[in-house]
């Protein structure tokens, strides 16, 4: 994402002498911006094939943190969604591919802040994977150049509960069934193991997102050997549904 001041000039030059004055270095750590400038928002527009192509997956990382920052402090960037969609109707250059689930209180974009053509977005109950969505990922980083995967799951995730539960229902038996591996790795002293424990039900959680950060280049020999050589970063996270943060963790 390209990070601008707008409205006029002079209150563009206010808004950079106050983000200045506290401090920031650069107009992409927009999260501490967000308190300077909150009467001017940093215009956001969707990001170039320039920035995509200099940015590194520690950046891309770093991206999304301020993203989700900025989101968790109430202060998103502002944007003319309808001028994006004309700026990305001839190409698109997402800096990262995110994988998560198809909770309606985690919007990926919404959360972690970000634009029309700044992100692929997989979603899949779960966040589980699969060949198609190991395809999405290949595509999004050997053709299309994104530099980071994300895998984030979230708190009292229902496929999650489902998978405890061993639920069964039409197809859904079968997704769920990718889920209970996670649960075998979870030590045995967190207890009850039970959909009604939280504890345990995060920890299948986490658990789950490690699983498959884990598979990912067990399975794609394309995106082992763009890991392996530092073209694209991995990493996973969790989504609070209480606070709206994400909380990443490395491999
Ligand atoms: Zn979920």
């Amino acid at each position: 994402m390209k990070i601008s001041l707008n409205r006029s000039p002079w209150l563009a030059a206010l808004a950079v002498a106050l983000s200045v004055a506290a401090g920031c270095q650069s107009s992409k750590n927009a999260a501490c911006c967000s308190t300077a400038v909150r009467s001017v928002p940093a215009q956001a527009s969707p990001t170039t094939k320039a920035a995509q192509t200099a940015m590194t997956p520690a950046q891309a990382l770093a991206e999304l943190k301020a993203g989700n920052a900025r989101f968790v402090s109430g202060h998103p960037l502002h944007r003319d969604m309808q001028a994006d969609v004309k700026a990305t109707a001839a190409g698109q250059y997402p800096y990262a591919v995110v994988l998560s689930c198809i909770d309606s209180r985690q919007p990926v974009e919404i959360v972690l802040d970000q634009g029309i053509g700044d992100i692929f977005s997989a979603r899949v109950a779960g966040n589980v994977l699969n060949d198609d969505i190991l395809g999405s990922m290949e595509f999004a980083c050997k053709v299309s150049g994104a530099k980071l995967i994300a895998v984030i799951g979230h708190s009292n995730c229902g496929a999650i509960k489902g998978a405890i539960d061993d639920a069964q229902l039409g197809n859904l038996t079968g997704l769920l069934a990718k889920i209970k591996p996670a649960m075998d790795t979870v030590p045995a002293d967190v207890q009850p193991r039970t959909s009604k424990n939280y504890t345990f039900v995060d920890d299948v959680s986490e658990a789950n997102v490690r699983l498959v950060m884990k598979e990912i280049p067990e399975r794609s020999p394309v995106l082992k050997g763009m890991i392996d050589q530092g073209q694209i970063g991995l990493v996973g996270g969790m989504y609070d549904l209480k606070t709206g943060k994400v909380q990443f963790f490395d491999r």
